[in-house]
């Protein structure tokens, strides 16, 4: 259980670190503050992992035979957001705010690194706290598990938890399966032959060709998919021509498609690059399309939910435990659970009547901190359960 001290203590964290947002890679007083509460709490500390990420390793008590280690993830990066004024504990910085919780999840991690530790001659295993850079930008975890975060002591599975302002203060949400997207980011160019308005029979219109291509690639989310399988394609940009009487060169759109499934990903993908080559082809036009690979899926691992969710019991109750609807945001949790079973879940954080209901990524984005002892707390009970045995 939490003490009184513990729960005044991971509010103050949250708040500390909510004055100091850092964006990706840049997290160095973030990281620097986490080393530091760590060692404070007797945790061996790696620091400078994958750039700014930060380990702590709690070993349990002395004689434990096949201890099993668990793995708990936190996000320290900030966005690049302007946050709007009106907080006692606002950003410090201009123009970087902690817009998604990130905060809050350091501060949630460094509170179950004290009070486990507090308990350590007790715990049965051993405990690896996993403190990552740039989850908003290109991924710290990844490099991080290259670096062999995983490997000493090895890495039974894994926890990470997500403040959610889609779900109420008191509730959570542990499920079993695909829980965040693959993101694949495209840049498509389309090259035609410019010229006069007037003479378009001359020119290749590129723009022209971006008119059918866009309707094609919506119409693929509808005909080359079950209507079963969740995924998303959005184009979010277009860029071409510079005046309303000059047929343009190029045209560049920019987009991103979001699956679930790792052969409906594969699927949609080719059939993308075949479509917009196929109708640039059709139309005299030359297609090209440049992929950026993000995260893949995270899929979580039935029996760590199983163990998840009976803490989250514990905690909240029962009733408080609900479903979240299918998301195809992503985040690179989802490599570390490939690498080992894992559980990410999402900790409610709204509270409408308190106006504490903001979207995460927008200036105004603030939730209840009563969220992070919960979540504090499962996290604690959690890794007490799977050291034991349980899961
Ligand atoms: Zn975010
Ligand atoms: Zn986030």
């Amino acid at each position: 259980m939490l003490t009184r001290e513990d729960r005044d203590h991971v509010i103050a964290l949250r708040r500390e670190l909510h004055q100091c947002p850092e964006l990706g890679f840049q997290e160095h007083e973030t990281a620097r503050r986490v080393a530091e509460e760590l060692r404070a709490a007797g945790l061996d500390v790696r620091e400078g992992i994958a750039g700014t990420g930060v380990v702590g390793v709690l070993r349990g008590g002395e004689g434990v035979a096949s201890a099993r280690t668990m793995l708990i993830r936190a996000d320290m990066d900030a966005l690049p957001v302007q946050e709007a004024d009106g907080r006692p504990y606002g950003s410090r910085n201009a123009g970087r705010m902690h817009a998604c919780g990130h905060d809050g999840h350091t501060a949630m991690a460094l509170t179950a690194a004290r009070v486990l530790a507090g308990g350590r001659n007790a715990l049965p295993g051993n405990v690896v706290f996993a403190f990552q850079p740039a989850e908003e930008t290109t991924g710290g975890a990844e490099p991080m598990i290259r670096a062999g975060i995983l490997n000493e002591p090895k890495v039974d599975a894994a926890i990470g938890i997500h403040l959610a302002n889609t779900l109420r203060v008191g509730q959570v949400a542990a499920q079993s399966g695909p829980i965040t997207a693959a993101c694949d980011g495209f840049v498509l160019t389309i090259h035609g032959k410019g010229g006069h308005a007037a003479r378009p029979h001359l020119s290749v219109d590129p723009i022209a060709v971006a008119f059918l291509v866009g309707p094609a690639l919506h119409l693929l989310m509808t005909r080359e998919k079950s209507p079963a399988q969740p995924a998303v394609l959005t184009v979010g940009a277009i860029h071409g021509g510079t005046a309303g009487n000059i047929i343009a060169d190029t045209v560049e759109l920019r987009g991103t498609l979001r699956t679930y499934d790792p052969d409906l990903r594969r699927h949609l993908k080719q059939r993308v690059q075949e479509t917009v080559e196929g109708i640039a082809a059709s139309m005299r036009a030359r297609a090209e399309i440049e992929w950026d690979e993000s995260y893949p899926s995270t899929v979580n691992d039935p029996a760590v939910v199983a163990l998840v969710q009976r803490a989250a019991a514990e905690v909240v109750g029962q009733d408080q435990l609900v479903e979240h609807e299918a998301s195809l945001g992503g985040d690179d949790m989802a490599y570390f659970c490939a690498a080992v079973p894992g559980c990410y879940m999402r900790i409610g954080s709204a509270n409408p009547a308190q106006g504490l209901d903001a979207p995460h990524h927008s200036p105004r984005f603030d939730f209840d901190e009563d969220a992070l002892p919960i979540g504090a707390e499962i996290l604690v009970r959690a890794t007490r359960k799977f050291l034991g045995g349980e899961g």
